[in-house]
């Protein structure tokens, strides 16, 4: 059995791909913050961060991914090339701004920042893409940034929120960039920290859950620099309550536990703790798991985890696109794959997920996926 669940779409920023189960998660997407209404172009031109194409500057693929694996996609990926020129683009640009905030600095006229002080660097985390479950702390972050840098899962709709005239920077993995660019950008974010700049790392979900906000952090410690992190909601708590899902339920599930599919060495069985993870009182949330996922479910059932066990997956989860897959544990990499499922993509393992309100559905439902409609 599997259910792929249909919402009708509210938002107007709603422009999924292909596919027919486009999906929208509800009563979100029409609260705005004025500056992100009105940002396509600014009236601060005093200020030396003022970016006269901003729109076009951090346009991104809207999340279409074609890429069927939920880690690092080819760099040489037709979907990535705008963003490679991107950075290539910002970079020298970048540079000169900060020459400039450098000389604005040494006469002494930085302003705002103070004289002599240097900026803050942020590490904020923007939950699964709903621009709603941001923090508060978070959006005044965001909208007092200078520059900002952000990877692929921070959504569109994060984005903005972030001042007509500051600068953002994509700096995903996906950009194609080397690794002596990549230093580059951080030696980049260095420097605008120590001109005064407001410098905000932006990440998807929670900065510290599969971010590795951990070593961004340690880099930026070990280079002197204060950084203050701002927890973001992750993908499992953001996209369990789309589900209606409790992570854990007395009775049901006496712990959670999240898993990586993807290995650091990037290889394709890197399922070393599903020995361990096939309790059946527990929930498993399993992130960059698409690759990996039939291992994963082979290896569950081998230890002891039923096959009959509920299971969803949900694509683009609490975003216009979103998608959801409901299946037993033994069907969920076919539905995954028959729904053509792309990343980023969060796979929920547990009884629990028989708790939510959608999937009693998905059981009345035929065997063939289905397509649910309004809830
Ligand atoms: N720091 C993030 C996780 C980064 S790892 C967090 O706390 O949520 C990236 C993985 O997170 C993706 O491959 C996917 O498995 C999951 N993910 C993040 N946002 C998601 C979203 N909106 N929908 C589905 N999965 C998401």
């Amino acid at each position: 059995m599997a259910l792929v669940s249909k919402l009708p779409s509210s938002s107007s920023s709603s422009s999924s791909s292909s596919s027919l189960t486009h999906f929208r998660k509800p009563l979100f997407s029409t609260l705005r913050p004025a500056s992100s209404v009105h940002f396509t172009k600014t009236s601060c031109s005093a200020s030396p961060f003022t970016e006269k194409h901003s729109i076009e500057r951090y346009q991104r693929d809207k999340w279409v991914f074609k890429n069927q694996l939920d880690q690092n996609p080819p760099e040489n990926h037709p979907n990535f090339t705008t963003r490679d020129y991107e950075i290539a683009l910002q970079l020298p640009e970048l540079k000169n701004l900060l020459q400039v905030l450098r000389e604005k600095r040494e006469k002494g006229g930085d302003g705002e920042s103070g004289k002599g002080r240097p900026g803050n660097v942020f590490l904020v985390g923007t939950g699964p893409g709903d621009p709603e479950l941001l923090t508060l702390k978070a959006l005044k972050v965001i909208q007092s940034a200078d520059l900002l840098l952000y990877d692929r899962l921070v959504s569109n709709d994060v984005l903005e929120m972030v001042r007509p005239d500051a600068r953002l920077l994509y700096v995903g993995k996906t950009a194609g960039y080397h690794s002596r660019t990549q230093e580059e950008i951080h030696e980049l974010l260095l420097s605008f920290a120590e001109v005064g700049a407001n410098v905000v790392r932006l990440k998807g979900g929670d900065p510290l859950v599969f971010g590795r906000g951990g070593e961004e952090m340690d880099f930026l410690q070990q280079q002197g620099i204060q950084v203050k992190v701002i927890p973001g909601i992750t993908a499992a708590s953001g996209i369990a309550a789309e589900l209606g899902v409790p992570l854990t339920h007395r009775g049901v599930a006496n712990s959670v536990r999240f898993l990586t599919g993807h290995s650091r060495k990037g290889g394709v069985d890197p399922l070393f703790v599903a020995e361990n993870a096939a309790d059946p009182d527990s929930t498993l949330v399993v992130y960059m798991g698409l690759a990996t996922l039939p291992s994963l479910v082979q290896k569950l059932i081998h230890h002891g985890l039923p096959p009959d066990t509920p299971a969803a997956a949900v694509e683009r989860g609490t975003t216009p696109q979103q998608r959801i897959v409901f299946a037993e544990l033994k069907d969920l990499g076919e539905k995954i794959a028959s729904e053509e499922l792309l990343s980023p993509t969060l796979i929920f393992i547990g009884k629990v997920v028989a708790l939510s309100p959608l999937w009693p559905q998905a059981c009345c439902s035929k065997k063939d996926s289905h397509v649910m409609g309004h809830v």
